[in-house]
């Protein structure tokens, strides 16, 4: 595929992320304010931007951790999820808010909640930038929602072309691809 000829339409302005973000770290703060600290679980790598930009709003106590799985072209059967790299932090008795980019086919996610749960969290919940709503395989409770987008590829704020784009202040979508 040749640089040159993509282009990126903007889907999701970095002001709309932002102000979408100040109202999501609300809802939390107030949802865990008063109970024990909640862990904050990043997914890597895509939650990293959204995660700083999220809990620096947040004004309670909170810990910070990060789990790695695989990803998109790993060439893992559908519904098969590797952790790359686990959580180092006990989750036992602890309530745990689990940070993913996007939410697809849920199968990760699917995954991850059932292995917090297994491993004796007292309460887990999700809170999710984008929700992909029409590509879902098997369905996955979505506690804190950014934004539903539409069923294409998406890239910015943390989501990667192949490595590339994560930086992006904005959400996004290539368009005019064409392989050269
Ligand atoms: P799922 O298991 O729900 O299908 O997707 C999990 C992972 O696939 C996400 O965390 C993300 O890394 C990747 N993914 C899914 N959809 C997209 C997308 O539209 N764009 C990018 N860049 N990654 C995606």
């Amino acid at each position: 595929m040749s640089a040159n000829a993509t282009r990126i339409r903007e889907l999701i302005s970095a002001e709309r992320l932002q102000a979408r973000l100040t109202e999501l770290a609300a809802e939390i703060e107030s949802d865990y304010r008063g109970g024990d600290p909640p862990l904050c679980i990043g997914v890597l790598k895509g939650s990293v931007f959204f995660l700083v930009d999220l809990l620096k709003r947040i004004d309670i106590p909170l810990h910070v951790d990060f789990l790695q799985t695989s990803s998109y072209g790993s060439g893992t059967e559908p519904g098969e999820v590797r952790i790359l790299k686990d959580v180092d932090l006990p989750l036992r008795g602890r309530h745990v808010l689990l940070l993913e980019d996007i939410v697809d086919t849920g199968y990760t996610l699917n995954t991850v909640l059932a292995l917090f749960r297994f491993r004796g969290a007292s309460s887990v919940k999700l809170c999710a930038l984008l929700d992909k709503r029409g590509a879902r395989q098997v369905e996955v409770p979505i506690d804190y929602c950014g934004f539903e987008v539409e069923n294409v590829f998406v890239l910015g704020y943390g989501l990667d072309v192949d490595e590339r784009y994560r930086n992006l202040p904005y959400i996004g979508v290539l368009e005019g691809a064409t392989d050269e």
